[in-house]
């Protein structure tokens, strides 16, 4: 099979150049003021920068990319809208599939990132043609933490650089595989979201497959609740799901602490237009253009 290796190198650097992008300037002034010394370090944070991305830009040229279309038959920026019983049937099938056994998640997130990405590239590989390596690194932390409190990850577009934020627990096999859906090149969060699903789903790990029916779970409730975080945690005990997976999913929708709440609106609704800037449909993508593709292209919408 055709193989093609995206350096990524940025993700092997020990601190992500983006964010050396946004504070070597700080730390310049800080330490040389307006010396040469200081010019320097701006430069060379900016070109470690940039060659990095611009090294990856010219290898992914050669990516071979899945054509949803000609492959599911459906759009995944204009999937058909199921009824709200054949959404509320989805969850329940979900739930009964998920009560049937629960697994906890032991593999450090180093491991498990190397796996799910070994399955990721298996998948695509079979809808490409193409075997599609990318780097496996995750970091702990990147400055956009700071920016979007709601986030549970970040990848940066053109360095490939990934970080997962919190511990999002039974979630986390799937929360890795999207944003490495971003790393091959995949850049709207609803084709990441329904790869990185259907790369988990059917992948023989009973712990990622776990991880890929909690997310679809999660977003089929989460449109069914109306986005309420009260209505979505009644619905979560009519299902039935069993407990300990109950409360993974119910730590995903908490009350808002008092940053998040006053900051999380606000740069919702900035992301929701960037995300519209660039051709996607905004944050609904997430959630119900997801699950909308999946019934979609099962035929069960
Ligand atoms: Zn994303």
């Amino acid at each position: 099979m055709e193989r093609l290796r995206i350096p990524n190198l940025a993700t092997y650097l020990p601190i992500a150049p983006s964010d050396l992008l946004l504070a070597a300037p700080v730390a310049a002034r800080f330490l040389f003021g307006a010396t040469p010394a200081g010019r320097a370090l701006q430069v060379g944070a900016v070109g470690v920068y940039a060659g990095s991305a611009a090294l990856d830009w010219a290898f992914r040229a050669d990516a071979k990319r899945v054509d949803f279309e000609a492959v599911f038959g459906v759009d995944p920026l204009a999937p058909p809208e199921p009824t709200a019983s054949s959404r509320r049937a989805d969850a329940e099938r979900l739930a009964e599939a998920l009560n049937g056994g629960y697994r906890p998640m032991k593999i450090p997130r180093r491991e498990l990132a190397a796996e799910v990405d070994r399955h990721l590239t298996e998948f695509l590989a079979e809808l490409t043609g193409q075997w599609l390596e990318t780097s496996a690194e995750v970091r702990s932390y990147m400055l956009a933490q700071v920016v979007f409190p709601f986030a549970l990850g970040a990848a940066d577009p053109l360095t490939g650089d990934v970080a997962i934020f919190k511990s999002v627990g039974v979630f986390e096999p799937h929360v890795i595989a999207h944003e490495f859906c971003h790393r091959k090149g995949y850049l709207k969060e609803v084709e990441a979201q329904i790869l990185a699903y259907l790369a988990l789903a059917g992948c023989g790990d009973p712990v990622l497959e776990q991880s890929a029916f909690c997310e679809r779970l999660d977003r089929q409730l989460w449109v069914l609740a109306g986005r309420k975080a009260d209505r979505y945690n009644e619905l979560l005990v009519e299902i039935g799901l069993r407990e300990e997976l109950r409360t993974g999913l119910e730590r995903r929708h908490p009350s808002e602490d008092a940053y998040a709440s006053l900051v999380g609106p606000l740069m919702k609704g900035m992301y929701d237009a960037r995300m519209k800037i660039t051709g996607q449909n905004g944050l609904s993508d997430y959630d119900e253009g997801f699950t909308n593709f999946l019934l979609a292209a099962e035929g069960t919408a």
